[in-house]
């Protein structure tokens, strides 16, 4: 994961090596080196400058001390920084309400349908909770197949109106159903596009309005980058959301969305999947992501 950033970070450490004492040439040769990696892991520039100002300014302020090098000291300065960058402690996901409300928005292949999947599977199996999947993408029938599938494979029962247009209906409807059922959680699927647009918009906020969730989650695709972060700042702008869901971490992925999502829209990432298996979902923890990506 994020193999490049790791390596090139690395990299920049190696001016240190051999240093008795830190310096202001060897901390800028870093800190240069830092930067160059955090925008080549697709970190926008503003936020790779703000991070290694940071960078710079404890790394001049430190003295090294008994046993630290200079190279672990920054390091160390480093790990704070990117677990502070990603939101410093893991999230809050809470699952107290009864029922939970959990509405899942995204686009058309970020891995929305897995990701509910997953998170029912983690829910019922970790969590001895016992949730309800909610069909509500009404254009395109395969996600309702494909949402039947995984419910059969993990056990948990999926509610769908094929016959029925109406997403704000179907998931109060479904709301109906699960209270009768006695379901505690009910995580409901919604529609997505290729790309941002009005109406995909203005019907997730409806059934948020209808639904009244406890958790928005927004699933997006890591590899995408850049343009993760700014569909995550359209997908707050309307919504609200609560937290992010990174997907596709498995893949080759650079780092970028991950590293700077929080930083951008304030909303702390949540969960991380990365694979296609219904397992390889894990909350996510920004100090043990930082400690990975440093090796
Ligand atoms: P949706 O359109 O947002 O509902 O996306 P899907 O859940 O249908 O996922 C789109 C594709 O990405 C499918 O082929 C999934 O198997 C795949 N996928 C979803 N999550 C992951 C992941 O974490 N890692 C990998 N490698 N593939 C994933």
């Amino acid at each position: 994961m994020f193999n490049n950033l790791s390596e090139r970070l690395e990299g920049a450490f190696k001016n240190l090596k051999g240093e008795a004492r830190i310096s202001e040439l060897n901390i800028a040769n870093t800190v240069k080196d830092i930067r160059r990696a955090l925008l080549d892991a697709d970190v926008n520039y503003k936020i790779a400058k703000e991070f290694t100002d940071r960078v710079k300014e404890k790394a001049t302020g430190e003295k090294v001390i008994n046993a630290i090098s200079p190279g672990q000291l920054m390091v160390k300065i480093v790990q704070d920084e990117l677990t502070e960058l990603m939101g410093g402690v893991e999230a809050q996901f809470d699952i107290s309400a009864k029922p939970t409300i959990i509405l899942v928005a995204g686009l058309q292949g970020s891995g929305k349908t897995t990701f509910c999947g997953k998170l029912a599977n983690y829910l019922k199996t970790k969590k001895g909770k016992s949730p309800l999947l909610v069909a509500g993408d009404i254009y395109r029938p395969a996600a309702i197949d494909q949402l039947q599938v995984l419910g059969e494979q993990i056990g948990v029962e999926v509610f769908s109106e094929r016959e029925n247009k109406n997403a704000v209906s179907i998931a109060e409807n479904a709301l109906k159903y699960a209270k009768e059922k006695a379901k505690n959680v009910i995580i409901i699927d919604t529609a997505g596009r290729l790309a941002v647009d009005e109406m995909m918009m203005e019907e997730v906020a409806n059934i948020k309005q209808a639904a009244k969730p406890n958790e928005i989650l927004f699933v997006v695709d890591s590899m995408t980058g850049q343009d993760a972060v700014n569909t995550a700042k359209a997908f707050n702008d309307r919504l609200d959301f609560t937290g992010v869901v990174l997907t596709k971490l498995d893949g080759d992925t650079r780092g970028g969305a991950a590293l700077t999502i929080k930083y951008t829209v304030q909303k702390p990432i949540k969960f991380v999947s990365s694979g296609e298996k219904l397992d390889t979902l894990d909350v996510f923890y920004p100090g043990r992501m930082a400690q990975r990506i440093l090796g």
